[in-house]
C-alpha cells in the first residue's frame, strides 16, 4: 500500500486544528509541530519548526498569488529555498506574493517518529509509553508547551524572539573551556548550533522584569509584554541581550521575528 498521503490545504485553515485533524486520519510529519499558533499560509514563510521537525521536510508545493500581476504561481519546494527559520518568502519574494494553499507530503503508515528530542522523551517515559503513536507525540508536544511558554491570550509574545545561533566547531570548543555545561548540537563536520535560551539565562535576564516588558521567567528565548510596553521597548530590550550576548560569548544572535517599524 503507498505510504503518502497528498494533502492540499488552504491557507486560512488554522495550523494547530490541521495537525489535530491530520492526526485523527493517523497522517504523519507534522505532529511535533503541534500547538504551533497561526495558519497553514504562513507555515512555510519562516518554515516553522520545533522538537526537531521542520514543516520544509513536508511541503511539497505552495501555491501564490503576484500581488502585482493577480496570477497564480506555484513554488515547488526546492523554489520555497528553505532554511533554519527561513525560506525565499522571507527574503527574496518578501511581501510580493500572498499564498493561497499549501500541498503536504505525510505518511500513512510507517511514520517516521520523532522522539528523540530530550523532553519528549522525558514526558513519554513519565507516561510509560515505549511505543508512541503519532497523538502521544503530538500530546507530549502540547503538554511540553503549555508547561514552557507562556499562552499570547494571556501574556503578549511572540514566541522565540531569536534563532538559536550557529557557531563554529572551534569556536565551541573554546567557548566549553569556560563554560563546560553549554549545550551545543552538531550540525555538520564544522558547525554547532547552540540553544539562545541558555545563552540568554546564563547572561542572567531569564525571568527579568523591566515594569511591563520582561523575559519569560519560563523560557529566556521569549520576550514578554505585559500590558502596555510599547513595541519600541520590546525592541531595546532585545537589542541589550543582543550586545551583552556579544559581549560575554562573541556570538551575535539573530532576531527571528519581524520587525515592523
Ligand atoms: C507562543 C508562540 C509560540 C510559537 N512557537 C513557534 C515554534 O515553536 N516554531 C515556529 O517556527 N514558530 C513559532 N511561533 C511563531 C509563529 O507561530 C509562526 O511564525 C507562525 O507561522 C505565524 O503564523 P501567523 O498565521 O500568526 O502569521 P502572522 O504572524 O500573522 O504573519 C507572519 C507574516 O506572514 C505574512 N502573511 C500572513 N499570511 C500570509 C499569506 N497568506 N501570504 C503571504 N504572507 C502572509 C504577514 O503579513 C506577516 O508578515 C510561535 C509564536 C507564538 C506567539
Amino acid at each position: 500500500m503507498n505510504n503518502a498521503a497528498y494533502l492540499t490545504v488552504n491557507a486560512g485553515e488554522n495550523w494547530h486544528e490541521f495537525v489535530l485533524w491530520c492526526i485523527s486520519q493517523n497522517y504523519g510529519g507534522i505532529e511535533n509541530l503541534s500547538l504551533i499558533p497561526g495558519y497553514v499560509g504562513t507555515c512555510p514563510i519562516q518554515n516553522i519548526g520545533a522538537y526537531g521537525v521542520e514543516v520544509k521536510d513536508t511541503i511539497t508545493k505552495v501555491e501564490t498569488l503576484d500581488i502585482e500581476t493577480g496570477k497564480l504561481v506555484q513554488f515547488s519546494n526546492k523554489d520555497c529555498n528553505f532554511g533554519y527559520r527561513n525560506s525565499i518568502f522571507k527574503n527574496e519574494v518578501k511581501g510580493k506574493y500572498i499564498i493561497t494553499s499549501v500541498s503536504f507530503k505525510l505518511t500513512k503508515i510507517h511514520h517516521k517518529l520523532n522522539s528523540s528530542y530530550g523532553a519528549i522523551e522525558t514526558e513519554l517515559s513519565l507516561k510509560q509509553i515505549s511505543k508512541p503513536s503519532l497523538k502521544d507525540i503530538s500530546d507530549a508536544v502540547i503538554s511540553i508547551r503549555k508547561s514552557k511558554l507562556p499562552d499570547p491570550k494571556e501574556i503578549g509574545n511572540s514566541g522565540s524572539f531569536f534563532k538559536n545561533p550557529i557557531i563554529s566547531s572551534s569556536q565551541y570548543l573554546k567557548l566549553q573551556k569556560e563554560y563546560a555545561r553549554i549545550p551545543g548540537y552538531k550540525i555538520s563536520d564544522i558547525e554547532v548550533k547552540i540553544p539562545a535560551g541558555w545563552l540568554i539565562e546564563r547572561a542572567g535576564f531569564k525571568g527579568k522584569r523591566y515594569g511591563e516588558f520582561g523575559v519569560h521567567d519560563k523560557q529566556a528565548l521569549v520576550l514578554v509584554n505585559y500590558g502596555n510596553a510599547s513595541g519600541k521597548e520590546i525592541y531595546q530590550l532585545a537589542q541589550k541581550i543582543r550586545e551583552t550576548i556579544i559581549k560575554k560569548f562573541e556570538i551575535t544572535l539573530e532576531i527571528e521575528v519581524n520587525i515592523i517599524k
